[in-house]
């Protein structure tokens, strides 16, 4: 795997001291409320495995499977489909969405329009990276790692033809 890496763009370490800071906010924000955290299969797999075990206190954990790109293709579909939908009642709980990037925006407005069908208290988005220069929808990040710029990423949860999810950081691919 490593042949094919043509940078490191954040390190295991960067990656790891801020998911840390990034759960310490959110155990500020949401210490003694009812908190549910979707995280975004498959690229938000890995983000948030980590960023749930700096919680200490009481969590609901579920997932809902978005498609956005196309088998190997680096270029979204037009639009984003949920295909496999969350199991828990959010109705009543505060609910925190964790995805890998933030990057047109479609994944997250069609993941929290579906959510929010289910009235929950209150619905914020934590993304491991952002792409602002990409946007497309309104979509605003409440809990981000790292502002990126315009470039395709693999590593910690993001594939390119499902490879190089297991890396521990983050990088770019060889052309
Ligand atoms: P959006 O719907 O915001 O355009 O795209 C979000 C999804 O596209 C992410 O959850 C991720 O799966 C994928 N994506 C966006 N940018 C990148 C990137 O640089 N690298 C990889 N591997 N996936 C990306
Ligand atoms: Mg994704």
């Amino acid at each position: 795997m490593e042949a094919e890496i043509e940078k490191v763009i954040l390190s295991e370490a960067a990656i790891k001291e801020r998911v840390q800071n990034i759960a310490k906010r959110i155990v500020v924000d949401y210490e003694g409320k009812k908190l549910t955290v979707i995280g975004v299969l498959n690229g938000g797999l890995i983000f948030l495995a980590d960023l749930i075990r700096h919680i200490p206190f009481t969590v609901k954990i579920d997932t809902v499977r978005v498609n956005t790109y196309l088998g190997d293709a680096t270029y979204p579909k037009r639009e984003a489909d949920i295909v496999d939908n969350i199991r828990l009642k959010v109705k009543g709980e505060h609910v925190i969405v964790v995805d890998d990037i933030l990057d047109t925006g479609k994944t997250l407005a069609k993941t929290l329009q579906m959510i929010k069908e289910q009235n929950p208290l209150s619905i914020k988005i934590c993304v491991l990276l952002n792409k602002r220069a990409r946007r497309e929808e309104n979509v605003v990040a409440d809990y981000s790692c790292f502002d990126i710029e315009n470039q395709f990423v693999v590593g910690y949860g993001l594939d390119f033809d499902n490879k190089y999810r297991n890396l521990p950081y983050i990088a770019v691919l060889k052309t």
